[in-house]
């Protein structure tokens, strides 16, 4: 079991797997005032580093759950590295319905909703594993400024402009699920450009080391036209946040 190969390539120096920075991370971490000894449930913990991290910084305890073998051993290095881990747990396999078995004070899932079916779905999910009064963390997509072509909504990578919403209209979808938006992190386009264009050295990189893989000639054309998309549409329309909600 793993998710498509091309992630793997292209992601496998990336920390953070989303438009947040290390930085932006800990802010999230410190304004969710979290206490030691909470446990945190992270459904595509990608390669571990916000569960890594706040069971250095805040003692918390983790158990993450993702879907690519590389991310989740970079996952288990990186916790011996920071000395957290016997603070942290991560499962290769898939999150989709994944429940925890002892209830956690904040269930997590940034920038991978797909896992639950979308937001509502994953909301739900998530609740399933949280103790009342718990506090859920999604990491989402929204739009900036709505693209005025079909063109500019497929460079962002949806299928339609319904894929997204801007952040009013995002923050208000999760009043209408029940939840209070109790807090926001929202990352910017420096966050943007460290995520996207960490992946063109990560290609060139990889591109040198393995010229007569099948793989190559894709990889090849990712990098050629990545930084023009980027540029000009990612870049442009697309905000990502994470939203802090406590049910109602
Ligand atoms: N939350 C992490 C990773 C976000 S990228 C971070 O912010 O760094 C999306 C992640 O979802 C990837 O690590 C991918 O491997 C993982 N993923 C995709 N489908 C999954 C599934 N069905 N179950 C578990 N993880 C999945």
């Amino acid at each position: 079991m793993d998710i498509p190969r091309i992630f793997n390539i292209t992601e496998n120096a990336h920390r953070i797997h989303n438009p947040f920075t290390s930085e932006k991370l800990a802010t999230l971490g410190a304004a969710l005032r979290l206490e030691s000894g909470t446990r945190v449930l992270d459904l595509g913990s990608g390669s571990g580093e916000m569960l890594c991290t706040w069971a250095h910084d805040y003692g918390i305890f983790g158990i993450g759950i993702d879907m690519s073998r590389l991310f989740s051993e970079q996952a288990k290095l990186r916790a011996e590295e920071l000395g957290v881990a016997d603070r942290v747990e991560f499962i290769h396999g898939d999150a989709a319905g994944y429940v925890a078995d002892k209830k956690v004070g904040v269930a997590a899932c940034l920038g991978a909703t797909w896992i639950g079916g979308g937001v509502a779905g994953t909301i739900e999910l998530l609740a399933k594993s949280l103790r009342s009064g718990g506090i859920i963390l999604i990491g989402e997509p929204y739009w900036l400024r709505l693209p005025p072509t079909e063109d500019a909504v497929r460079g962002c990578g949806a299928d339609s402009i319904s894929d997204f919403l801007i952040l009013p209209e995002l923050l208000a979808s999760f009043g209408d699920l029940g939840y209070d938006v109790v807090e926001m992190v929202l990352a910017d386009q420096e966050g943007w450009d460290r995520y996207e264009a960490a992946k063109w050295l990560t290609m060139r990189r990889w591109l040198e080391a393995n010229p007569d893989d099948d793989f190559a000639k894709d990889v090849r054309a990712k990098l050629t036209s990545e930084p023009k998309r980027y540029a000009a549409y990612t870049r442009e329309y697309l905000g990502w946040g994470v939203f802090a909600l406590m049910a109602r």
